[in-house]
């Protein structure tokens, strides 16, 4: 409330047409301000050792602490506390060494499912749907051509849900599986499909899918869940083809609304747990074997679909400050697994930073 009564009284009612969301990056002066108040909070917080963090933390039944799986830092810088509806809270560190952040303590991998009651699966649907589809419409349009024609190309979404991405792939031509740990969510996407098809369990579980071949893999709103992402991207490179690529959509840790609602940022959600940038994402795809990366920049969707007609000047200085701070709400990323994916997939917009060996 007093956030948006000192937005009122700095811009006035000027930006008020303008959706709450994309309000940050229009009004004059804004990056620069929640720039610097970012840079306050990271050099004011106080960074301490993981034995005397885990003393001032209660441990939750579900929960353990951890280092940062990024770079193997121990040290902990707390951040932000956010909370939601039935009264769930945690609390969020940043990594001292390479700006990872991290809910710690986090969620056991054991104890995932509890995270996901019943009534997971009809949030999925509804609404929901429809926005959805519009969103991996623009994202695959952010780095075409690799999604443009599908004929003869083998895809994995995982995590695929009621299958609303799949279809979207079938329709496209490609040969799509998916794998998702909820048996409702799966049911109700072989339903939805003609030809796609989705198993319940992991990679390995499906034969199918375990043969690997993939030219394509693909996680909608998936990153911020997994809590061994290691694990899980060494078992993604294996599975692709050479010339294979990965796409991920997640929220993004250097969000310029982060920077300045903090716990009230929508990407801290109940169920997320990591939160990767384009300066942590990088880490996690080297060390599990991939060749390069590229980043398409995110406006909002609303803005990119053309549903929300903004003045010119705005559009404009929209797109400039989610450039310039890197700073969009979501992150948008090609994974290469190999030369051969950099060289087929590589050119046109998309700038291509290769890891080297
Ligand atoms: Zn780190």
């Amino acid at each position: 409330m007093t956030k948006r009564l000192l937005g009122r009284l700095m811009y006035g009612k000027r930006y008020n047409r303008v959706p709450w969301g994309q309000r940050v990056y229009v009004r004059p002066g804004e990056r620069l301000i929640r720039e610097v108040q970012w840079k306050r909070l990271i050099r004011s917080a106080p960074i301490m050792p993981l034995a005397e963090y885990e003393r001032i933390r209660e441990l939750g039944e579900i929960e353990e602490f951890l280092s940062c799986m990024m770079c193997g830092e121990s040290r902990q810088q707390p951040l932000f506390e956010p909370t939601g509806g039935n009264g769930w809270r945690y609390h969020v560190v940043r990594c001292p060494s390479c700006g990872f952040l991290y809910r710690n303590p986090n969620v056991r991998p054991e104890r995932l499912g509890d995270l996901y009651a019943t009534g997971y699966n009809s949030f999925l649907t509804g609404k929901y749907a429809a926005n959805r589809q519009r969103r991996y419409d623009l994202t695959m349009k952010a780095f075409s051509p690799v999604f443009d024609e599908g004929k003869e190309r083998r895809l994995l979404d995982f995590g695929s849900g009621v299958g609303l991405f799949l279809e979207l792939a079938e329709q496209r031509g490609f040969e799509a599986f998916g794998v998702d740990l909820s048996p409702e969510s799966v049911a109700q996407a072989n339903e939805r499909l003609s030809r796609a098809k989705t198993f319940h369990g992991a990679p390995e579980d499906v034969p199918e899918i375990a043969a690997g071949g993939f030219d394509v893999i693909t996680l909608w709103s998936v990153l911020a869940h997994l809590p061994r992402p290691l694990d899980d991207f060494t078992k993604f490179r294996s599975l692709l083809a050479p010339g294979g690529v990965l796409l991920i959509l997640t929220v993004n840790a250097r969000s310029l609304l982060l920077k300045a609602y903090g716990n009230a940022w929508s990407g801290f959600t109940k169920n997320h747990l990591m939160f990767y940038s384009s300066q942590t994402v990088p880490t996690l795809l080297r060390r599990t074997g991939f060749a390069g990366v590229a980043f398409a920049p995110h406006y909002g969707d609303t803005i990119e679909a053309g549903t929300t007609a903004l003045p010119q000047d705005l559009r404009r200085r929209l797109r400039r400050n989610v450039e310039l701070s890197d700073g969009g709400n979501m992150m948008r990323v090609l994974a290469f697994a190999d030369e051969e994916a950099i060289g087929r997939w590589g050119g046109g917009p998309l700038t291509v930073h290769r890891f080297g060996t």
